[in-house]
């Protein structure tokens, strides 16, 4: 009950077009439940042994123009703006469920496949609209045909009416259990169509990898399996469908063959006059049409219903990094940073990565996080803009817990540089504005001045609006590492993490990079996952972190003189 209500919810924009639809389907229903009358007229009392009453198949003529305009017309409505109203639903859901999985953490989207999730949100949709336009209608429709033939066919004769309602139980029950069984296969295709989507997205994402190992061969099995799926899921749907309907239609000639024939008897025995045998013919069609039609949206009703409860399992799924109530705005920030006993699993099954972490960064001061892969560093600085939630401890900015403000605006106080740069396709210029939306043409080609990207930038053809391809891969690495850090530039964050990438670059565009870097990290609190002896050497703080937690702390000299991890690492790597 409370899914329906939920689902009448996305109506409530458009009541007025839901009224209208309803309104025309009733209006063709009546208008083709009209037709029959006008030929028994005609054939009844336009017709006879006299001679042919002109002015009465006239008027007849005339009656018919007009249902058909009403007919069609009303039909042309309920065609047109009735699905143009379920398309509307549809996109309402549709971006529903497009800001709703925005806001979901990184930890749902490390669990989910992307292909997937896109079949919901293009695919599965598409099937709530299509019983969002056709529930309400077909169900008025539905009601009005079944209940007016039924009346005028047991007014017409009472035994011939028997004959039909021996033979509809048995059709609806056919009927009701194939369309259960259509709608089992529909939902397989459903879910092998969403397998060999998520199939390809991941591996035309990864198709420079496929192709340096020259495994198209290896992509190609996988795939091959998924579209092998699909189609013995269609070609059963296919069966199905086809013993569903073909059934169906013979059970409409059965019916049809026995009114003729019980009507035949019943003539014979004066009981039943020919031109009310064909008016009952004609009205017996109205009659099964909307019954074949009811079957068809129950099964709409399945179809729909299940593609609903997945959405609405999706919406109900909780951010599970938001907004406190009545979280503040993290305004000014001077940047200072502080790690108090922070500890962090991911999952609570899994080991933790860290415990007891105590950092305090103050405003403007450069650490530089070392130790050996997979000891956390990423996950550590993953903590500061809440990408993860801390399990143990809490992280505070100026002295203010990080999870009591709002998110937006403790995300815009935060400059991130990732490893993998990642640039969305597009322009140059949108990729720089991407850290500013709305910054003036000035102060983005400043960013980029800053960030050492102008001079390359004016030398590719189009300049700020040259395209850098899917992901940027028109660019070099380091140019696509310039360009993340003009994007950081433009957003202008007091508190600044470097994820630093580990040998992508040559050592040319390397110190590049890492002019460009420091000019941004002056006067901001900076985080640096250092991997480079200059990255490392100029850092107010060396934090060195192993297994344990943080096993060293100090500047690069004192560190040396120790002789501790941070030594016999700089020794192995640097020497
Ligand atoms: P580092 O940056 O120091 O190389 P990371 O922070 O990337 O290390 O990883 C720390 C640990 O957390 C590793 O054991 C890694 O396997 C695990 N890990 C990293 N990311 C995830 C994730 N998204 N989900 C689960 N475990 C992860
Ligand atoms: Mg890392």
């Amino acid at each position: 009950m409370d899914i329906l209500k939920k689902f009448l919810a996305y109506y409530k924009p458009y009541k007025k077009v839901l009224f209208a639809d309803l309104f025309f389907a009733s209006l063709a229903s009546m208008a083709v439940l009209a037709y029959p009358m006008l030929v028994n007229q005609i054939t009844k009392n336009a017709i006879s042994e006299h001679g042919i009453d002109l002015a009465l198949v006239v008027k007849m003529i005339v009656l018919f123009l007009f249902l058909m305009v009403v007919e069609y017309g009303s039909n042309f409505y309920t065609d047109y703006c009735g699905h143009a109203m379920g398309a509307k639903i549809e996109s309402d859901m549709r971006s529903d469920l497009f800001r709703h999985v925005q806001k979901l953490s990184f930890q749902y989207h490390d669990n989910t496949r992307t292909g997937q999730l896109m079949s919901r949100i293009t695919t599965d949709l598409f099937d709530i609209s299509e019983l969002a336009h056709h529930g309400p209608e077909d169900t008025v429709i539905s009601l009005v045909r079944i209940v007016g033939s039924f009346i005028i066919l047991v007014n017409i004769n009472g035994m011939l009416t028997l004959t039909i309602f021996l033979i509809l139980p048995v059709m609806i029950v056919f009927a009701y259990h194939y369309s259960i069984k259509v709608k089992n296969a529909l939902k397989k295709n459903k879910e092998r169509i969403a397998d060999i989507n998520s199939q390809i997205e991941d591996s035309l994402s990864g198709i420079r990898v496929v192709q340096s190992f020259a495994n198209e061969e290896i992509e190609m099995d996988k795939f091959k399996g998924s579209n092998r799926r699909f189609l013995e899921s269609r070609k059963n749907g296919y069966k199905v469908e086809a013993l569903f309907f073909n059934g169906l239609t013979g059970f409409i000639s059965f019916i049809n063959i026995s009114v003729v024939v019980v009507g035949a008897l019943l003539i014979s025995y004066n009981q039943l006059q020919l031109t009310e045998l064909i008016t009952f013919l004609l009205y017996l069609n109205t009659l099964v049409d909307p019954v074949k039609r009811l079957v068809n949206f129950t099964q709409n009703l399945q179809n729909g219903a299940a593609g609903f409860e997945r959405f609405m399992e999706i919406l109900a799924i909780e951010p599970d990094i938001t907004d406190a109530q009545d979280a503040a705005t993290l305004s000014k920030v001077k940047g200072k940073v502080e790690f108090v006993d922070v500890g962090f699993q991911y999952g609570s099954e899994s080991n933790y990565v860290f415990r007891n972490i105590n950092i305090t960064a103050n405003p403007g001061e450069y650490i530089a996080l070392v130790g050996s892969s997979g000891v956390g560093k990423t996950t550590l600085c993953s903590l500061i803009p809440r990408f993860y939630e801390t399990s143990e401890g809490t992280i505070q900015i100026d002295g203010t817990d990080i999870k009591t403000v709002q998110l937006k605006s403790l995300r815009d106080h935060i400059g991130i540089v990732q490893q993998d740069v990642y640039l969305f396709s597009g322009t140059i210029k949108e990729n720089i504005l991407y850290g500013k939306p709305g910054a003036s043409d000035e102060e983005m080609i400043n960013a980029a001045k800053h960030a050492n990207a102008h001079e390359f930038i004016m030398g590719l053809p189009g300049g700020y609006n040259a395209n850098i391809g899917q992901r940027g891969v028109k660019l070099s690495g380091g140019q696509k590492q310039r360009l993340s850090i003009a994007r950081v530039f433009l957003k202008n964050p007091s508190i600044l993490i470097f994820d630093e990438a580990t040998s992508a670059l040559d050592n040319e565009s390397e110190s590049v990079v890492q002019e460009s870097f420091e000019k941004l990290a002056r006067n901001r609190t900076t985080f640096v996952i250092a991997h480079r002896l200059s990255t490392i050497k100029n850092a107010d703080r060396i934090i060195v972190l192993s297994e344990k937690g943080i096993a060293e702390e100090g500047t690069h000299a004192k560190l040396l003189e120790k002789k501790g991890i941070y030594e016999k690492l700089y020794t192995m790597q640097f020497n």
